[in-house]
């Protein structure tokens, strides 16, 4: 009890938020939000749902704070967990996550003998996440002060670091984002392939596999010299957005470079990838540039296999983007193929290139 008392003093939740705001990676920022948040409340379960545009939920994190009474001595336990694309929400909490969006407020619903209470968490216009816990009775008007304060102090701490791992002119994920999330995600694919082949049959339609390419815009440097480099800038942001009408909500695509495009979708087998891919450069084969005309894009991809390191597998992929620039450009190769053919060795041999 005593413990509790100090937690929700004003100089424990400074330090608090001076420790999370120390923080530089957003998904550690989102765990250390749920140990500030949870102690202060008193509550020993919380979870935050971070949501894409559509409210499609991109991540579930899961904090359950365990006090362990061994011989006497108290010790305290944290467990988190981390979901992506969580897919079990139950009804009752889609339902708060309506209302709390479009009230844009706090709501709560009794779930049995207890209260399901939800925050918004608000990015420059709308909610980009839940900050969500159960309790048996009502947040005080002090509690939903603190809650609001963290809240907001998490809300542009977080902004921050989302803008220095967003590329400025296509507002994609950049080259930073994804070397420093390129572990987290490995492991993170290696858990979601070990989940879904638990339970094979009952999630039928759950990809098994995971797939990244490397797109490189073809003769880039010649619509910069021959229409200059603002028309080249416009170009670049309509690829970004052709690409990402192409691929889906769910997978990832980051600007890895000038005219370089990293994109991670999750496929069934190799031939739905390769389609995937392949309608990427259908799309920029097929629109017409505003004063530029017809432009192509060229790629390399390769099975995002997590017991391979993310490093070897850029690699790869990038092999296959080379190879595919010295065909003639305007296609998409794969490194296993490549491999087969025996035609990589070649091009791997040599200095490897970012085009
Ligand atoms: P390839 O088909 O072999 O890929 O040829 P390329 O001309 O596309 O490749 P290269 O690497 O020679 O040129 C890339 C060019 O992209 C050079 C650089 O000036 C330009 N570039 C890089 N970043 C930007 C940017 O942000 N805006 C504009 N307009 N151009 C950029
Ligand atoms: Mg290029
Ligand atoms: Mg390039």
């Amino acid at each position: 009890m005593s413990n509790q008392q100090s937690d929700s003093g004003l100089p424990s939740i400074l330090k608090k938020l001076g420790a999370m705001t120390a923080i530089r990676d957003t998904s550690m920022v989102e765990q250390s939000l749920l140990r500030t948040l949870g102690p202060l409340l008193g509550i020993l379960e919380t979870s935050f749902y971070r949501v894409d545009d559509y409210g499609n939920v991109l991540r579930a994190l899961y904090h359950t704070r365990t006090v362990v009474d061994a011989l006497g001595s108290k010790r305290i336990v944290d467990n988190l967990e981390e979901v992506t694309y969580e897919q079990h929400i139950s009804a009752e909490l889609r339902n708060l996550f309506d209302s709390v969006r479009l009230l844009r407020k706090s709501c709560c619903r009794k779930l049995g003998l207890k209260l399901l209470i939800c925050y918004p968490i608000f990015g420059e216009n709308q909610v980009l996440g839940y900050f969500v816990f159960q309790r048996d009775r009502e947040v005080t008007a002090v509690e939903d002060a603190i809650i609001q304060g963290v809240l907001e102090v998490f809300t542009n701490y977080f902004a921050l670091l989302d803008s220095s791992q967003r590329d400025q002119l296509t507002g994609l994920l950049n080259r930073y984002s994804l070397e420093t999330n390129l572990d987290r995600l490995w492991n993170l694919l290696s858990a979601k392939l070990h989940s879904s082949r638990d339970d094979d049959n009952a999630r039928v339609n759950t990809p098994q596999t995971y797939w990244l390419c490397i797109l490189d815009v073809d003769h880039f440097k010649t619509i910069n010299d021959t229409f200059g480099h603002m028309i080249g800038d416009e170009v670049l942001i309509m690829v970004t957005r052709l690409l990402q009408g192409s691929l889906r909500q769910s997978d990832l695509l980051y600007r890895y470079g000038g005219e370089e495009f990293v994109a991670i979708i999750a496929a069934n087998d190799f031939e739905s990838a390769r389609e995937a891919f392949e309608r990427t450069r259908l799309c920029i084969e097929q629109f017409l540039f505003p004063q530029v005309g017809h432009i192509t894009i060229s790629g390399g991809f390769s099975s995002a296999d997590p017991s391979v390191l993310p490093q070897e597998v850029m690699h790869r992929a990038d092999s296959a983007l080379y190879a595919a620039k010295n065909a003639g450009r305007n296609r998409i190769y794969d490194y296993d193929t490549l491999m087969k053919q025996g035609v990589l060795q070649e091009a791997a041999t040599g200095t490897i290139d970012l085009f």
